[in-house]
Protein backbone atom coordinates (compact mmCIF):
# COMPACT_ATOMS: atom_id res chain seq x y z
CA UNK A 1 0.00 0.00 0.00
CA UNK A 2 1.27 3.44 -0.79
CA UNK A 3 0.10 6.64 0.53
CA UNK A 4 -3.09 8.21 -0.95
CA UNK A 5 -2.60 10.54 -3.48
CA UNK A 6 -4.01 13.62 -1.79
CA UNK A 7 -2.08 13.13 1.15
CA UNK A 8 0.30 15.90 1.96
CA UNK A 9 3.11 15.30 4.00
CA UNK A 10 1.80 15.45 7.77
CA UNK A 11 3.82 17.93 10.30
CA UNK A 12 3.95 15.33 12.71
CA UNK A 13 4.75 11.54 12.62
CA UNK A 14 4.65 9.51 15.72
CA UNK A 15 6.95 6.63 14.98
CA UNK A 16 6.20 3.46 17.36
CA UNK A 17 7.90 0.05 17.10
CA UNK A 18 5.59 -3.13 18.63
CA UNK A 19 6.56 -6.39 19.12
CA UNK A 20 3.94 -8.97 20.52
CA UNK A 21 2.18 -5.91 21.71
CA UNK A 22 -1.16 -7.06 20.81
CA UNK A 23 -2.60 -6.72 24.17
CA UNK A 24 -1.36 -2.91 24.57
CA UNK A 25 -1.86 -1.78 20.24
CA UNK A 26 -5.78 -0.56 20.58
CA UNK A 27 -5.12 1.04 23.80
CA UNK A 28 -1.82 2.70 22.51
CA UNK A 29 -3.55 4.02 19.48
CA UNK A 30 -6.84 4.99 21.27
CA UNK A 31 -4.71 7.09 23.79
CA UNK A 32 -2.26 8.73 21.04
CA UNK A 33 -4.78 9.48 18.35
CA UNK A 34 -6.83 12.44 20.94
CA UNK A 35 -3.71 13.27 21.81
CA UNK A 36 -2.62 14.33 18.55
CA UNK A 37 -5.64 15.50 17.16
CA UNK A 38 -5.80 18.74 20.00
CA UNK A 39 -3.01 19.70 18.47
CA UNK A 40 -4.06 20.76 15.79
CA UNK A 41 -1.51 19.88 13.42
CA UNK A 42 -1.58 17.34 10.47
CA UNK A 43 0.21 14.18 11.79
CA UNK A 44 0.30 10.01 10.84
CA UNK A 45 1.29 6.91 13.14
CA UNK A 46 3.40 5.13 11.84
CA UNK A 47 3.50 2.05 13.96
CA UNK A 48 6.11 -0.96 12.74
CA UNK A 49 5.24 -4.33 13.35
CA UNK A 50 8.93 -5.72 14.31
CA UNK A 51 8.33 -9.08 13.21
CA UNK A 52 6.00 -10.46 15.82
CA UNK A 53 4.51 -13.88 16.79
CA UNK A 54 1.69 -13.18 17.96
CA UNK A 55 -1.60 -11.10 16.70
CA UNK A 56 0.17 -8.07 16.29
CA UNK A 57 0.32 -7.48 12.62
CA UNK A 58 -3.57 -8.67 11.95
CA UNK A 59 -4.43 -5.34 14.93
CA UNK A 60 -2.25 -3.19 13.49
CA UNK A 61 -3.71 -3.92 10.08
CA UNK A 62 -7.34 -3.32 11.64
CA UNK A 63 -6.25 -0.35 12.88
CA UNK A 64 -4.86 1.65 9.73
CA UNK A 65 -8.33 0.45 8.06
CA UNK A 66 -10.17 2.83 10.95
CA UNK A 67 -7.61 5.36 10.43
CA UNK A 68 -5.76 6.40 7.21
CA UNK A 69 -3.06 8.45 9.17
CA UNK A 70 -2.14 5.24 10.34
CA UNK A 71 0.86 3.88 8.31
CA UNK A 72 1.84 0.29 9.06
CA UNK A 73 4.92 -1.19 8.07
CA UNK A 74 5.52 -4.66 8.82
CA UNK A 75 9.34 -6.38 9.08
CA UNK A 76 9.65 -9.74 7.32
CA UNK A 77 11.36 -11.36 11.26
CA UNK A 78 11.65 -9.53 14.39
CA UNK A 79 14.97 -7.41 13.52
CA UNK A 80 15.13 -5.90 16.93
CA UNK A 81 13.91 -2.28 18.46
CA UNK A 82 16.87 -0.67 17.02
CA UNK A 83 16.17 -2.23 13.43
CA UNK A 84 12.48 -1.05 13.86
CA UNK A 85 13.57 2.53 14.59
CA UNK A 86 15.32 2.91 12.07
CA UNK A 87 12.68 1.52 9.33
CA UNK A 88 10.39 3.93 11.09
CA UNK A 89 12.64 7.03 10.65
CA UNK A 90 12.84 6.14 6.94
CA UNK A 91 9.09 5.61 6.34
CA UNK A 92 7.99 8.85 8.56
CA UNK A 93 7.82 11.82 6.73
CA UNK A 94 7.11 14.68 9.35
CA UNK A 95 8.97 17.88 9.80
CA UNK A 96 8.88 16.62 13.23
CA UNK A 97 9.00 12.75 14.46
CA UNK A 98 8.33 11.35 17.62
CA UNK A 99 9.43 8.11 18.85
CA UNK A 100 8.21 6.39 21.63
CA UNK A 101 7.55 2.75 22.73
CA UNK A 102 4.76 1.43 21.84
CA UNK A 103 3.99 -0.02 25.10
CA UNK A 104 2.27 2.71 26.84
CA UNK A 105 5.34 3.18 29.42
CA UNK A 106 6.11 6.19 27.58
CA UNK A 107 3.42 8.85 28.09
CA UNK A 108 1.42 9.90 25.07
CA UNK A 109 0.38 12.74 27.60
CA UNK A 110 3.86 14.08 27.11
CA UNK A 111 3.99 14.91 23.74
CA UNK A 112 2.31 18.19 23.05
CA UNK A 113 4.95 19.38 25.55
CA UNK A 114 8.01 17.52 23.35
CA UNK A 115 5.83 19.43 20.27
CA UNK A 116 5.65 22.90 22.01
CA UNK A 117 9.27 22.63 22.48
CA UNK A 118 10.23 21.89 19.42
CA UNK A 119 8.13 25.19 18.13
CA UNK A 120 10.13 27.23 20.31
CA UNK A 121 13.29 25.84 18.59
CA UNK A 122 14.83 22.82 20.08
CA UNK A 123 15.13 20.43 16.89
CA UNK A 124 15.85 17.41 19.71
CA UNK A 125 13.48 16.73 22.31
CA UNK A 126 15.06 14.31 24.71
CA UNK A 127 11.94 12.78 27.34
CA UNK A 128 14.19 12.11 29.98
CA UNK A 129 13.20 9.18 32.84
CA UNK A 130 12.46 11.65 36.15
CA UNK A 131 12.59 7.92 38.01
CA UNK A 132 14.09 4.75 36.06
CA UNK A 133 10.88 2.60 36.83
CA UNK A 134 11.48 -0.65 39.17
CA UNK A 135 14.55 -2.28 37.90
CA UNK A 136 16.42 -4.85 40.32
CA UNK A 137 19.77 -3.69 41.93
CA UNK A 138 21.80 -5.79 39.46
CA UNK A 139 19.86 -4.49 36.26
CA UNK A 140 20.58 -0.63 37.94
CA UNK A 141 23.95 -1.07 38.14
CA UNK A 142 25.12 -2.61 34.72
CA UNK A 143 22.73 0.51 33.21
CA UNK A 144 24.69 2.66 35.55
CA UNK A 145 28.33 0.96 34.17
CA UNK A 146 26.67 1.40 30.75
CA UNK A 147 25.76 4.98 30.73
CA UNK A 148 28.86 5.86 31.86
CA UNK A 149 30.74 4.59 29.49
CA UNK A 150 28.50 5.48 26.79
CA UNK A 151 28.67 9.09 28.28
CA UNK A 152 31.94 9.01 28.03
CA UNK A 153 31.83 7.74 24.58
CA UNK A 154 29.83 10.46 23.70
CA UNK A 155 30.57 13.51 26.34
CA UNK A 156 26.66 13.46 27.50
CA UNK A 157 24.73 12.28 30.50
CA UNK A 158 23.32 9.85 29.28
CA UNK A 159 22.09 7.77 32.64
CA UNK A 160 18.27 8.96 32.05
CA UNK A 161 18.14 9.01 28.57
CA UNK A 162 15.52 6.92 26.60
CA UNK A 163 14.02 6.41 23.28
CA UNK A 164 11.30 9.03 23.61
CA UNK A 165 12.29 11.72 21.75
CA UNK A 166 10.86 14.27 19.42
CA UNK A 167 13.40 14.77 16.10
CA UNK A 168 13.50 17.94 13.77
CA UNK A 169 13.09 16.76 10.26
CA UNK A 170 17.08 17.89 9.74
CA UNK A 171 17.79 15.56 12.91
CA UNK A 172 16.18 12.85 11.17
CA UNK A 173 17.75 12.92 7.67
CA UNK A 174 21.14 13.39 9.01
CA UNK A 175 20.80 10.05 11.19
CA UNK A 176 19.41 8.02 8.44
CA UNK A 177 21.88 9.46 6.04
CA UNK A 178 24.82 7.86 9.04
CA UNK A 179 26.39 4.91 6.97
CA UNK A 180 27.41 2.97 9.36
CA UNK A 181 25.32 -0.32 10.29
CA UNK A 182 25.38 -0.68 13.69
CA UNK A 183 23.07 1.92 14.68
CA UNK A 184 22.91 2.68 18.23
CA UNK A 185 19.64 5.31 17.98
CA UNK A 186 20.21 6.91 21.34
CA UNK A 187 23.77 7.13 20.56
CA UNK A 188 23.47 8.82 17.08
CA UNK A 189 21.30 11.28 18.08
CA UNK A 190 23.64 12.24 20.68
CA UNK A 191 26.42 12.33 18.08
CA UNK A 192 24.49 14.43 15.47
CA UNK A 193 24.33 17.46 17.94
CA UNK A 194 21.84 19.94 17.19
CA UNK A 195 19.37 22.44 19.39
CA UNK A 196 18.88 20.11 22.75
CA UNK A 197 16.09 19.95 24.98
CA UNK A 198 14.81 17.68 27.75
CA UNK A 199 11.71 16.99 29.40
CA UNK A 200 11.04 14.59 32.56
CA UNK A 201 8.83 12.06 32.38
CA UNK A 202 7.68 9.55 34.92
CA UNK A 203 8.55 5.47 33.21
CA UNK A 204 5.35 3.90 33.19
CA UNK A 205 4.56 0.47 34.55
CA UNK A 206 3.44 -2.33 31.76
CA UNK A 207 0.06 -1.96 31.52
CA UNK A 208 -0.17 -5.37 29.10
CA UNK A 209 2.30 -7.87 27.42
CA UNK A 210 5.80 -8.72 28.34
CA UNK A 211 8.94 -6.99 28.17
CA UNK A 212 11.35 -8.48 25.02
CA UNK A 213 14.06 -8.25 26.82
CA UNK A 214 15.96 -11.00 28.35
CA UNK A 215 19.23 -10.66 30.64
CA UNK A 216 21.40 -12.24 28.10
CA UNK A 217 19.73 -9.88 25.50
CA UNK A 218 20.57 -6.67 27.39
CA UNK A 219 24.22 -7.79 27.44
CA UNK A 220 24.20 -8.39 23.61
CA UNK A 221 22.63 -5.09 23.16
CA UNK A 222 25.15 -3.17 25.48
CA UNK A 223 28.56 -4.97 24.32
CA UNK A 224 27.10 -3.97 20.67
CA UNK A 225 26.31 -0.37 21.49
CA UNK A 226 29.83 0.48 23.70
CA UNK A 227 31.52 -1.34 20.52
CA UNK A 228 29.55 0.56 18.27
CA UNK A 229 30.46 3.79 19.79
CA UNK A 230 33.61 3.79 21.91
CA UNK A 231 37.14 2.47 20.89
CA UNK A 232 38.10 3.22 24.29
CA UNK A 233 38.75 -0.48 25.20
CA UNK A 234 41.14 -0.79 22.31
CA UNK A 235 42.61 2.43 23.73
CA UNK A 236 43.12 0.62 27.03
CA UNK A 237 44.74 -1.97 25.55
CA UNK A 238 47.27 0.26 24.14
CA UNK A 239 47.76 2.43 27.42
CA UNK A 240 48.00 -1.23 29.85
CA UNK A 241 50.77 -1.95 26.65
CA UNK A 242 52.76 0.82 26.94
CA UNK A 243 52.55 0.85 31.05
CA UNK A 244 53.26 -2.34 31.16
CA UNK A 245 56.03 -2.07 29.20
CA UNK A 246 57.51 0.77 30.96
CA UNK A 247 57.49 -0.72 33.95
CA UNK A 248 59.40 -4.21 32.70
CA UNK A 249 61.88 -1.45 31.18
CA UNK A 250 62.35 -0.43 35.16
CA UNK A 251 62.83 -4.10 36.46
CA UNK A 252 65.49 -5.25 33.82
CA UNK A 253 67.28 -1.71 34.83
CA UNK A 254 67.16 -3.02 38.05
CA UNK A 255 67.91 -6.52 37.51
CA UNK A 256 70.98 -5.41 35.89
CA UNK A 257 72.58 -3.17 38.27
CA UNK A 258 72.16 -5.80 40.69
CA UNK A 259 74.01 -7.64 38.33
CA UNK A 260 76.32 -5.48 37.83
CA UNK A 261 77.26 -5.46 41.57
CA UNK A 262 77.33 -8.88 41.60
CA UNK A 263 74.02 -9.09 43.94
CA UNK A 264 72.13 -11.17 41.40
CA UNK A 265 71.90 -14.35 42.42
CA UNK A 266 73.15 -16.92 38.99
CA UNK A 267 71.33 -17.23 35.91
CA UNK A 268 68.38 -15.03 37.23
CA UNK A 269 69.19 -12.18 35.54
CA UNK A 270 69.14 -13.68 32.20
CA UNK A 271 65.75 -15.30 32.71
CA UNK A 272 64.13 -12.14 34.18
CA UNK A 273 65.49 -10.18 31.34
CA UNK A 274 64.15 -12.85 28.38
CA UNK A 275 60.71 -13.02 29.94
CA UNK A 276 60.64 -8.79 30.51
CA UNK A 277 61.78 -8.84 26.54
CA UNK A 278 59.48 -11.30 25.21
CA UNK A 279 56.17 -10.03 27.83
CA UNK A 280 57.00 -6.18 26.93
CA UNK A 281 57.65 -6.88 23.01
CA UNK A 282 54.44 -8.99 23.16
CA UNK A 283 52.24 -5.84 24.52
CA UNK A 284 53.65 -2.97 23.40
CA UNK A 285 53.02 -4.78 19.87
CA UNK A 286 49.63 -5.45 20.99
CA UNK A 287 49.26 -0.93 22.22
CA UNK A 288 50.34 -0.20 18.64
CA UNK A 289 48.35 -2.58 16.58
CA UNK A 290 45.19 -1.08 19.21
CA UNK A 291 45.74 2.06 18.08
CA UNK A 292 45.83 1.30 14.32
CA UNK A 293 42.68 -0.98 14.95
CA UNK A 294 40.78 2.26 16.45
CA UNK A 295 41.82 4.19 13.96
CA UNK A 296 40.56 1.68 11.34
CA UNK A 297 37.95 1.61 13.19
CA UNK A 298 36.45 5.17 13.44
CA UNK A 299 37.19 5.37 9.08
CA UNK A 300 35.41 2.17 8.61
CA UNK A 301 32.39 3.41 10.59
CA UNK A 302 32.83 6.47 7.56
CA UNK A 303 30.24 9.17 9.73
CA UNK A 304 30.55 12.25 7.87
CA UNK A 305 32.98 15.34 9.50
CA UNK A 306 30.40 17.45 10.40
CA UNK A 307 26.52 17.91 10.21
CA UNK A 308 25.38 21.32 9.48
CA UNK A 309 22.83 22.64 11.13
CA UNK A 310 20.29 24.97 8.52
CA UNK A 311 17.63 26.73 9.17
CA UNK A 312 13.92 25.18 8.75
CA UNK A 313 12.33 24.62 5.38
CA UNK A 314 8.56 24.96 6.63
CA UNK A 315 8.17 27.29 10.30
CA UNK A 316 6.61 24.77 12.73
CA UNK A 317 3.36 26.59 12.94
CA UNK A 318 -0.02 25.74 14.31
CA UNK A 319 -1.24 27.45 17.54
CA UNK A 320 1.07 29.38 20.58
CA UNK A 321 4.41 29.73 17.96
CA UNK A 322 6.26 31.65 19.92
CA UNK A 323 9.60 32.53 18.18
CA UNK A 324 9.32 31.16 14.16
CA UNK A 325 11.30 28.77 12.41
CA UNK A 326 13.98 28.20 15.13
CA UNK A 327 16.34 30.72 14.26
CA UNK A 328 19.43 28.36 14.12
CA UNK A 329 20.84 31.13 11.79
CA UNK A 330 23.19 28.51 10.04
CA UNK A 331 24.22 29.74 6.41
CA UNK A 332 24.03 27.03 3.65
CA UNK A 333 27.41 26.48 4.24
CA UNK A 334 29.16 23.61 2.62
CA UNK A 335 27.44 20.46 1.87
CA UNK A 336 27.52 17.34 4.15
CA UNK A 337 28.96 14.43 2.44
CA UNK A 338 26.07 12.11 2.99
CA UNK A 339 25.14 14.49 5.40
CA UNK A 340 21.66 16.32 5.62
CA UNK A 341 19.61 17.34 2.80
CA UNK A 342 20.28 13.77 0.92
CA UNK A 343 16.49 12.76 -0.12
CA UNK A 344 15.08 9.98 1.69
CA UNK A 345 14.88 6.77 -0.52
CA UNK A 346 11.87 6.56 -2.12
CA UNK A 347 9.61 4.68 0.25
CA UNK A 348 6.87 2.82 -0.04
CA UNK A 349 5.64 1.26 3.22
CA UNK A 350 3.84 -2.12 3.39
CA UNK A 351 0.97 -2.61 5.37
N1 LIG B 1 10.36 -3.83 20.61
C1 LIG B 1 10.55 -4.07 19.26
N2 LIG B 1 11.36 -5.10 18.88
C2 LIG B 1 12.02 -5.88 19.79
C3 LIG B 1 11.85 -5.59 21.16
C4 LIG B 1 11.02 -4.56 21.54
O1 LIG B 1 9.98 -3.39 18.40
O2 LIG B 1 12.73 -6.79 19.37
C5 LIG B 1 9.47 -2.73 21.02
C6 LIG B 1 8.41 -3.12 22.04
O3 LIG B 1 7.25 -3.61 21.42
C7 LIG B 1 8.16 -1.81 22.75
C8 LIG B 1 9.53 -1.13 22.71
O4 LIG B 1 10.25 -1.74 21.65
O5 LIG B 1 7.23 -1.00 22.06
C9 LIG B 1 10.26 -1.29 24.02
O6 LIG B 1 10.42 -2.66 24.31
P1 LIG B 1 10.17 -3.26 25.76
O7 LIG B 1 8.94 -2.68 26.35
O8 LIG B 1 10.24 -4.75 25.62
O9 LIG B 1 11.45 -2.75 26.51
P2 LIG B 1 11.50 -2.05 27.95
O10 LIG B 1 10.39 -1.06 28.01
O11 LIG B 1 11.34 -3.15 28.92
O12 LIG B 1 12.85 -1.41 27.95
MG1 LIG C 1 8.54 -1.20 27.61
Amino acid sequence: MGYPADMSEPELSVVAPLHDEASVAPAFVEALAPVLQRLELSFEIVLIDDGSTDDTGAVLSALARDEPRIVVVRLSRNFGKEAALSAGLSVARGDAVVLMDGDLQHPVALIPELVARWRAGADVVNAVKAHRGDEGAAYRASAWAFNRLMGAALRDDFGRQSDFKLLDRSVVDAIVALPERTRFFRGLVAWVGFQTAEVPFQVAERVGGDTSWSLTGLIRYSVRNLVAFSSAPLRGVAVAGFTISGLGLLLALQTLYNWARGAAIDGFTTTILSVLLVGGSNLLALGVVSLYLSAIYEEVKGRPLFVVRRPRSRAPGGPGTPDGPGGPGTPGGPGTPGGPGTPRSDHAPVS
